[in-house]
């Protein structure tokens, strides 16, 4: 079996890739998990259930034969708003020329558009703005001569095509926060046990909360976690309700960037990090992060920056879409994100202001909050090289690693699904054993194996061990440092 040795130490920074074609065969799935991809991204928008079914079984293969958990996120598409059918050569727009959206699909025949949403044309109001091709053509709504058609002038010429999408900034829509294809794959999902359900165009917390109940509904028999997909400037307003509801927040720059102006992107990102950072909700910077290495072997100073500056302003985990799932060079593209957070995660400030109480709803939480914020201190007054942790729901990890120490915890489950879903968490090294059942003495042995084999302990290296005084105990009360002989 292959161990991964780690150059200095293992990165912190979470790397998700998304699955497409370019690297949806077996041998390239594995050779993104060894280059260090935590989570694999299945982008619900594109790929049939008996096509990401092959996906799911490859990706859990791999994870078996590396002896790694490996976290599966299943994005559900949301109410995108796609264009209709165009000639395939695509349909050049003008400054100033005019074109008619109506309601139902028509062939086109140079001025008529059609789109996927019903409601386009009673959402719609003269002055509003309808961005296409990823905002890089604009038009505005001139005149609604009546109920069944809009008219409006291209403001930003370009070309558009069949399926791309439509965004309507600041328009307040009627769709559904989960469309029908979102319960089906939200069902398929369900059924595959994926660890993240990731909810597109979010809007309010509502929209999450409905996600939950249709999960509880279904009583899957485990608890996938929620991402909050913030794309929308609705959800921006939006934030502190909805980081109460759901278990992490995606920057989804993509959207974000056509439905905001991107002029304020890059600070509306930090203001974003920040946000989750004090509520101690995990975040995901995405999308374009190493966007010209879709097509050559090395990124742009400006995309290397992007990356540095995302773990540095307290990302989670970064993001790569195109890059992996079309571009040409996916294995390259996450050694390089992996070398670019290994060179900038030093300087990630550690947190020691926590104010542990604020989210504590009971007693046990409490006292893992306290022993965890005690032991981090402990470890990094020690210098130690590793902390053991065992974990039932992963929930003692990821307050460990909100503290950011430098120093990696190896985080040990019974659970295959609370292993898989720490891959997430900064600076957490899951591992799905049942050695959790055993004695502290024995635990240490597994842990002194695994860090030996890992290239993470010598003798002389000092451990920092979490635990229980009783296995089963709601909370983690015990903390024991060992000297490795
Ligand atoms: C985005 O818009 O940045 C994003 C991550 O969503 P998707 O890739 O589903 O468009």
């Amino acid at each position: 079996m292959e161990s991964i040795q780690f150059e200095k130490h293992p990165i912190r920074t979470k790397i998700i890739a998304t699955v497409g074609p370019a690297c949806a065969s077996k041998e390239m799935l594995r050779s993104l998990a060894v280059a260090g991809v935590d989570v694999f991204r299945l982008n619900f928008a594109h790929g049939k259930h008996k096509w990401l079914e092959q996906i799911v079984l490859r990706i859990r293969e791999i994870s078996t034969e590396l002896n790694q958990p490996i976290g599966i996120l299943g994005d559900l598409a949301g109410p995108k708003i796609r264009l209709g059918i165009l000639p395939d050569e695509g349909v050049e727009c003008k400054t100033g020329q005019r074109f008619i959206f109506v309601k139902n699909e028509v062939p086109f025949d140079g001025v008529h558009l059609s789109s996927t949403y019903e409601h386009l044309i009673d959402d719609l109001q003269p002055g509003d703005k309808v961005l296409l091709a990823d905002g890089t053509v604009g038009m505005v709504v001139i005149e609604k001569p009546d109920d069944s058609q809009v008219i409006c002038e291209v403001d930003r010429p370009g070309i558009i095509r069949s399926k791309q999408g439509i965004n309507l900034p600041g328009v307040k829509l009627q769709t559904p926060a989960l469309t029908e294809k979102d319960k089906e794959d939200l069902a398929w999902g369900l059924k595959q046990k994926l660890n993240f359900f990731g909810l597109s165009f979010v809007r309010s917390a509502k929209d999450l909360i409905e996600l939950r109940e249709l999960i509880n509904k279904s009583n899957p028999g485990y608890k996938p976690k929620l991402i909050a997909k913030i794309e929308k400037p609705e959800a921006i307003q939006e934030m502190d309700a909805i980081t109460k509801v759901c278990d992490c927040v995606m920057i989804a720059r993509g959207d974000l960037g056509v439905e905001t102006d991107i002029s304020w992107l890059p600070v509306l990102q930090k203001q974003l990090i920040r946000h989750c950072n004090e509520r101690r909700i995990p975040v995901i910077t995405a999308t374009q992060m190493l966007d010209s290495m879709q097509y050559q072997q090395f990124p742009t100073r400006a995309e290397a920056n992007d990356v540095a500056n995302a773990v540095l302003d307290g990302s989670d985990a970064v993001m790569l879409s195109g890059e992996t799932a079309v571009g040409k060079y996916p294995v390259e593209t996450v050694e390089m994100m992996s070398r670019i957070i290994l060179h900038s995660e030093d300087s990630v400030p550690r947190r020691t202001n926590i104010d542990w109480k604020t989210d504590s709803k009971s007693r046990a939480l409490v006292v893992t909050e306290a022993v965890t914020l005690g032991a981090c201190t402990v470890a990094d007054q020690l210098d130690a090289d590793l902390m053991v942790l065992c974990t039932k729901s992963g929930r003692t990890a990821l307050a460990i690693s909100r503290q950011r120490s430098q120093i990696p915890l190896l985080a040990l489950s019974d659970s295959a699904n609370t292993a898989r879903t720490m891959c997430l968490y900064w600076g957490v090294m899951p591992v799905h054993t049942s050695i959790v059942k055993q004695p502290p003495e024995e635990i240490l042995d597994f842990a002194i194996n695994w860090g030996t084999g890992n290239g993470l302990l010598k003798p002389g290296s000092r451990i920092v061990l979490i635990s229980d005084s009783k296995w089963g105990a709601e909370g983690h009360d015990v903390m024991m440092v060992h000297v490795v002989s």
